[in-house]
């Protein structure tokens, strides 16, 4: 039985039907998915927008092959652009997917030299080995780190990234603020974490972001992330799986010989049913409160999601043009120094006066999930998400400082337009602005992840982290009937991968 319907629950149930095992998987949402969903969010608009995750690159080919997944997963132009202001005028920095000659431009134009671009091309260069070393022992079993490092061509910035500062080991090849602060960022998202520290934290999280599919880039899901998870329920389904929404599961019971589960149904009527195993595709602590255990302390998310959509994309001040710029990844207010400066009012407390943020327009490269008027008149999405905004900032006042996050994030983004983003925002049936912001309060309240962590706590280093998890799928629990999946319940589970419930299928396959 499979507890919990997002995409480690369903990818555990599909591989788990295909090799035979009878399969049921419980979700207590009226979707399945988990936080990979597509949903239309504003009343009147039809438009189909990712609610939560929004990009793809740490779900391994090999399990979209071995499942034969209908998705397509695509590339986007533009990797990032940076707006800032230099010299007392509205700037940028282009990024492109391929860094051509446009990307070397943008880097001399904003830092005065070519050191700038070579300095993160090195780097660069230097992650992507990384990634191809260790991308494939993803879907292995756990390797002890001597092993792993013995593997890598580069074990020099492993170690790097495991025992110094982040923000070290970026400025190693980075001098620029604004330049070295965009390196930063893919170690804060979703996790609260000082650059400054060396407890490796940052580090994990940039790991993460760097290493998918041996390449580290982030892929636009056509159809919204809803076709992710849509693709995975339908590879279950097709196996033989049975998948039942609406099925809030209220208590795991493992004994010696089985686990008996039980739930409520859609009627609110008690049903309980006994389970050989129970692979448990909700977050740890949601799985200790099941099995009756101490849930220990809760996590804390750190994010501010806001999805929208524009009637039109809005002009930049430095002259960009908007459909380049909002393709990819666009930072605001994300310099390394900002970012800092962010972490420290947060830490103490303080919803940060800047808050570091980026925005990204899916319907530039995938406009099917534009419905056909909102296609035909220039319609399109925006998502937003800003960085160092803990849950506990939220929990005195949770629409209050929501709100106010949200004020600061749109006039920071005003900053760098040239007509203000309300004016640019589509209207509902209702005639309010599509706009819908969450923190991480919201984001406990609708998807059951504890604190609102995006990845349900602290991502883990992907090798073993004692002896015994040598060779092991690192996704064992308390109870040896009970098996983890999730992102935060298994070592290598974090972000939308299906990696956490590959491990557990494999592990239960396998016999180890
Ligand atoms: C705002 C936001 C943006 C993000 N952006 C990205 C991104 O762009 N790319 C990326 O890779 N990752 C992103 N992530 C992270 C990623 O979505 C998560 O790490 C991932 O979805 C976790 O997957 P999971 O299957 O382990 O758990 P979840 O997606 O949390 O699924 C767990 C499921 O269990 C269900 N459940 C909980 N309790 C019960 C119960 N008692 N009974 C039955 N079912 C239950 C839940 O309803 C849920 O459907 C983002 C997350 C958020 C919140």
């Amino acid at each position: 039985m499979v507890v919990g319907g997002g995409h480690n629950g369903l990818v555990a149930a599909a591989y788990l039907a295909r090799s035979g095992r009878s399969v049921l998987v419980l979700e207590r949402l009226p979707e399945l998915g988990g936080a990979a969903v597509s949903r239309q969010v504003f009343e009147g608009v039809d438009v189909r927008l990712s609610a939560y995750s929004y990009l793809v690159s740490l779900l391994p080919n090999r399990i979209v092959a071995d499942l034969g997944l209908q998705l397509r997963l695509v590339d986007r132009s533009v990797a990032s652009y940076t707006a800032t202001v230099r010299d007392g005028r509205p700037a940028g920095l282009l990024v492109e997917r391929d860094e051509g000659p446009a990307t070397a431009t943008s880097f001399r134009q904003l830092t005065g030299s070519d050191d700038e671009f070579a300095g993160w091309q090195r780097f660069y260069g230097r992650l992507v080995t990384l990634a191809e070393d260790l991308a494939p022992t993803l879907t292995e079993p756990l390797l002890s780190p001597t092993d792993l490092a013995g593997r890598l061509r580069d074990p020099g910035l492993w170690h790097d990234l495991r025992e110094r500062p982040l923000a070290d080991v970026v400025a190693d090849c980075l001098s620029d603020d604004v330049v070295r602060g965009v390196a930063l960022t893919d170690g804060l998202i979703g996790t609260f974490a000082d650059v400054h520290a060396a407890d490796g934290l940052a580090g994990r999280c940039f790991l993460y972001h760097l290493v998918g599919n041996g390449t580290g880039r982030w892929r636009v899901p056509v159809g919204g992330m809803g076709a992710v998870t849509g693709a995975m329920a339908a590879a279950a389904r097709r196996a033989g799986a049975e998948l039942r929404s609406r099925a809030t599961v209220t208590a795991v019971e493992p004994r010696a010989d089985g686990v008996t589960v039980h739930w409520t149904d859609e009627d609110g009527g008690a049903a309980a049913a006994d389970a050989g195993h129970v692979v448990a595709g909700v977050a740890p602590r949601v799985l200790a409160q099941l099995t009756g255990a101490d849930p220990g302390p809760s996590p804390s998310g750190s994010q501010l999601k806001v999805n929208m959509v524009l009637a039109r994309l809005p002009r930049l001040r430095s002259g960009a043009d908007p459909a380049t710029a909002f393709a990819g990844t666009f930072h605001v207010d994300e310099a390394a120094g900002q970012l800092d400066a962010a972490y420290t009012q947060a830490a103490a407390g303080r919803l940060p006066d800047v808050i570091p943020f980026e925005v990204y327009c899916h319907s530039l490269t995938d406009p099917s999930i534009l419905g056909p008027v909102e296609r035909a008149t220039g319609r399109h999405t925006l998502t937003l998400f800003g960085l160092h905004t803990p849950a506990e900032l939220f929990r005195s006042d949770p629409e209050g400082v929501r709100d106010e996050a949200v004020r600061r994030v749109v006039a920071q983004l005003d900053a760098h337009l040239e007509e203000p983003l309300l004016d640019c925002l589509e209207r509902d049936a209702a005639g309010r602005p599509c706009l819908q912001a969450a923190s991480p309060l919201d984001v406990e309240a609708s998807l059951a992840m504890p604190g609102g962590h995006i990845f349900h706590g602290d991502l883990s280093w992907p090798v073993a982290a004692t002896d015994d998890e040598v060779g092991t799928w690192g996704v064992t629990t308390d109870h040896p009937r009970i098996l983890s999946a999730s992102s935060g319940g298994t070592v290598r589970g974090g972000a939308v991968s299906g990696l956490g419930g590959y491990a557990a299928a494999r592990h239960l396959l396998d016999g180890r």
